[in-house]
């Protein structure tokens, strides 16, 4: 343990919780299928992995900080995780230390047993919760918001594991997919308005729930459908079983996991991501046309988008960058110092292609903008004759609460300037960003519905679609929330 000061990373060390969650039952290779199903979330979380299993009632674990492939490959950590059940977790965070007491899963051993517990999401009375509870005397081993739902399921009065959740999560607010292993359940639960994907998936006799159907992908699994909102599946001995404790309401999921945050090989809510990211291209080329002689995706993320604009606008698709792919996503490196160190790492001008040439840049969204004046500066500088940046999302205003890493929106971009200030500021001859409308329609609306918008859309517009406990009043960080800091 160091003892560096607690004020180094104090204010950055927010819970915060951007993940992918894997379970399976009922499968004697339930460690190795969790490890594989990990490795196709990895784009959900590159900070920390961990899976636990539970064998005739006892639980075995391995949490490590770095990739999946890096910590789940060998014999020595795989063959200890027995038993025909597991849950596994991949964490990201852009802030703060990552330390391995921050790790999913999280496991509790109650009264009735132990738990392991893995979230995606981010509740939004995290705080204030954790303040009652801390006030009750409880006494909290992690940063994360995912531990108040252990601590809330140990001091509930109901009876039943599956009881005490739900008594939990009647009391939490925010968004929340969870996968959960008792000594013999498995259960999943998404938040009533369904913001993050889980899907359930069928191998065999064995069953499955995670965040994306990759993950179901890569070892074979049948897609079977999504946990609906606000829906508890129940996986035991008797098969599966499901309970809608919180009531009916309209389902608001994160329109952001089809604009970035998603594998494009994935479906979510009956919707192929690369399909829809493909459909958001043409919509922006018929948006915002431009005289080019090339359209340039910012790779990876800009790629479906820009071959649907390529597609809409007859304008050829060249790979004018280049990514060096042994680099992680930049956005995810903690610090500013190593996000911009980050940039030039990762990207390179495919100078013989862009010299001369008028090129549209077609990138996902602009966040700090630090991304796209990198790329901008390296494409002129490799001769291009005009610059054109196209954005496949509308301005990113605001941040999000729900799970999807955002800076503070003072740090956004698009929160401090207007449309001509910021292509200003990034150095393009012109910029434009995808309207509401056309977002909307790229997933098979007719546009955006301003009075019931069928997405959480709040990075976008600032309509929150559920209370913000945490960040509407003075509830702070409680100050124990930070009196260790692990060596590494
Ligand atoms: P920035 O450089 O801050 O403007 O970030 C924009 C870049 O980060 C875009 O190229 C996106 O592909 C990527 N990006 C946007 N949102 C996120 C996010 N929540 N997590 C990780 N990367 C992101």
């Amino acid at each position: 343990m160091s003892d560096s000061p607690m004020d180094q990373f104090l204010p950055d060390d927010r819970p915060r919780e951007e993940c992918g969650v894997f379970g399976i039952y009922g499968h004697k290779d339930a460690a190795q299928l969790t490890a594989l199903g990990l490795h196709a979330l990895q784009h959900r979380g590159q900070e920390a992995a961990g899976v636990v299993t539970c064998d005739q009632g006892h639980f075995y674990t391995h949490r490590a900080l770095g990739l999946v492939g890096d910590h789940f490959s060998s014999q020595a950590v795989m063959d200890p995780l027995v038993g025909q059940m597991a849950i596994g977790h991949v964490r990201y965070s852009t802030t703060g230390d990552t330390l391995l007491r921050n790790v999913q899963p999280i496991f509790a051993d109650f009264a009735f047993g132990g738990m392991a517990i893995a979230h995606n999401g981010n509740l939004t009375n995290a705080r204030a919760v954790r303040k009652t509870l801390v006030a009750r005397g409880c006494l909290f081993q992690s940063t994360m918001d995912t531990e108040i739902i252990i601590h809330l399921v140990a001091i509930s009065l109901y009876t039943t594991v599956v009881d005490r959740m739900i008594d939990a999560l009647r009391q939490l607010e925010g968004a929340y997919s969870l996968v959960a292993l008792t000594r013999k359940k498995l259960i999943g639960v998404r938040d009533p308005l369904g913001v993050r994907p889980l899907v359930i998936g069928k191998l065999g006799d064995s069953l499955i729930l995670t965040s994306e159907t990759c993950a179901l992908d890569i070892i074979g699994a049948e897609f079977i459908r999504d946990v609906e909102p606000g829906e508890i599946v129940v996986i035991d001995e008797n098969g599966l079983r499901s309970i809608k404790p919180f009531g009916s309401s309209k389902q608001r999921f994160c329109i952001f996991e089809y604009v970035y945050f998603a594998r494009p090989d994935s479906v979510m809510e009956g919707h192929n991501v690369y399909g829809v990211r493909k459909q958001i291209g043409k919509e922006l080329a018929r948006e915002s046309h431009v005289e080019a002689d090339m359209i340039v995706p910012v790779p990876d993320s800009g790629v479906p988008a820009a071959l649907g604009y390529a597609e809409e606008s007859g304008i050829p698709f060249d790979l004018g960058i280049i990514r060096n792919h042994y680099v992680g996503r930049t956005f995810i490196e903690p610090t500013d110092r190593i996000r911009h160190l980050g940039v030039r790492l990762k990207h390179n001008a495919n100078a013989a292609y862009l010299a001369g040439k008028r090129v549209v840049l077609v990138d996902d969204s602009i966040v700090r903008g630090t991304t796209s004046i990198k790329i901008v500066e390296m494409v002129r500088s490799a001769g291009a004759a005009e610059v054109h940046m196209r954005i496949s999302s509308p301005p990113t205003n605001n941040s999000c609460f729900y799970g999807i890493d955002t800076p503070k929106k003072e740090q956004l971009l698009a929160s401090q300037m207007d449309l001509e200030a910021m292509a200003k500021h990034i150095g393009v001859d012109s910029l434009a960003f995808l309207s509401f409308d056309g977002l909307y329609r790229a997933v098979g609306e007719s546009g955006r519905d301003p009075e019931s918008p069928c997405y959480c859309d709040a990075c976008f517009t600032g309509e929150y679609p559920t209370k913000l406990t945490d960040h509407s009043d003075s509830n702070g960080m409680p100050e124990q929330l930070t009196l260790l800091t692990e060596s590494r």
